[in-house]
């Protein structure tokens, strides 16, 4: 597989040319949505840096620049800053790298899924840094998603930040970089992966989808609206089956203004999933319906794949309650993706609830 991922191309150059420079700083800060590969990203920067022939080595830099072949030009430049083409693939490191045994590199990750990072963790990480460096270069850590630390975790963390040892480096890895300490934020260099250019996206997903089968245009646009334009969310949802699931969801939300379904066992079907997209698939639903009854026009709907029934129940809601559940549906997203600790059912109880009034009031108008 190829791993490279053209839109990190640009912080890519930007974190070569501050190792070429001898500025690493010792704090990074990987930040932005959900599915841009920063995860990917922070571990191919440690594979680089402990690979013993990678050209981010300052130290290697001139004898690279007599003996290459091409004039001094490291070599992933020529791949027009292709990340996998950069370590050796064949020293030691890059042999423990493979191995997954690298004394040099930790990864801090929440023991499962949606759990937390937990105090003894982070203790852990202080004691790794406190030995030598095995091979001699950097001594790296990949705290993953940062944000899971918990209050005491993050405490911990952050005196490390403010004395690191010379010669580590620790990557705090992100997607809702406002839930962490503000003391820490301060302390990390930040690498934003903001949406990537939009048609490098397309062309990115549609390879990897025609890999498997041919898929059109526009649904390689829907994947990335549905997942804000980031392309490895926007493949995910192809391979994890998130595309059925949206569209057994879409069923049974769209039915029930019937009120022929019963919403407490809707909702307890919903729960079962995972919250935060499937608050997200609802606003976006909602939000389709009002642009079309505010517009009259299908261009501005996300949801291509779902247009003749968002316009059908264009028509028949009402738009003043389709508002009103616009809003409770945002405040639930805020509540589950703000905390680790909240339990989606009631919230997810109370969205179905009211979209059975809904169809209620339809049926006395
Ligand atoms: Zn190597």
């Amino acid at each position: 597989m190829n791993n490279r991922l053209p839109w990190h191309d640009t912080l890519w150059q930007q974190v070569q040319r501050s190792c070429q420079q001898d500025r690493l700083p010792h704090a990074l800060l990987l930040c932005g949505p959900l599915g841009m590969g920063k995860a990917l990203f922070a571990q191919h920067l440690a594979e680089n840096l402990l690979c013993e022939k990678s050209p981010l080595h300052t130290e290697d830099k001139g004898r690279k620049s007599v003996s290459s072949h091409d004039g001094g030009v490291p070599p992933f430049e020529k791949g027009g800053g292709g990340i996998s083409a950069s370590t050796c693939g064949h020293c030691k490191s890059c042999y423990l790298l493979r191995a997954k045994t690298h004394p040099d590199l930790l990864n801090v990750q929440p023991a499962e899924t949606g759990k937390q990072i937990s105090i003894d963790q982070i203790r852990s990480l202080i004691q790794f840094y406190t030995l030598t460096a095995n091979y001699g270069r950097y001594q790296i850590a990949i705290v993953a998603p940062a944000e899971a630390m918990t209050r005491n975790a993050a405490n911990s963390l952050l005196k490390l930040l403010e004395e690191p040892p010379p010669k580590t480096l620790i990557m705090l890895v992100s997607h809702q970089p406002s839930a962490l300490l503000a003391t820490i934020l301060s302390r990390c260099q930040r690498l934003d992966f903001g949406s990537p250019n939009r048609t490098a996206a397309q062309t990115w997903l549609r390879s990897r989808l025609n890999e498997k089968k041919r898929v059109t245009e526009d649904y390689v646009q829907l994947l990335l609206n549905l997942s804000t334009q980031a392309p490895l969310a926007a493949l995910a949802l192809v391979e994890t089956e998130g595309m059925a699931k949206r569209q057994a969801l879409f069923d049974s939300l769209t039915q029930l203004p019937s009120g022929q379904i019963d919403p407490v066992r809707v909702a307890e079907g919903w729960s079962k999933l995972e919250a935060a997209p499937v608050l997200q698939w609802m606003l976006s639903w909602t939000m389709d319906i009002i642009r079309y009854a505010t517009t009259g026009h299908t261009q501005y709907l996300v949801n291509y794949d779902h247009q003749e029934a968002l316009q059908r129940l264009a028509k028949q809601l009402n738009l003043r309650r389709l508002f009103e559940i616009l809003d409770l549906q945002q405040e639930a997203y805020w509540l589950v993706t703000g905390s680790a600790n909240i339990k989606p059912q009631g919230l997810l109880e109370s969205i179905a609830i009211a979209w059975v009034k809904l169809g209620a009031q339809h049926h006395r108008r």
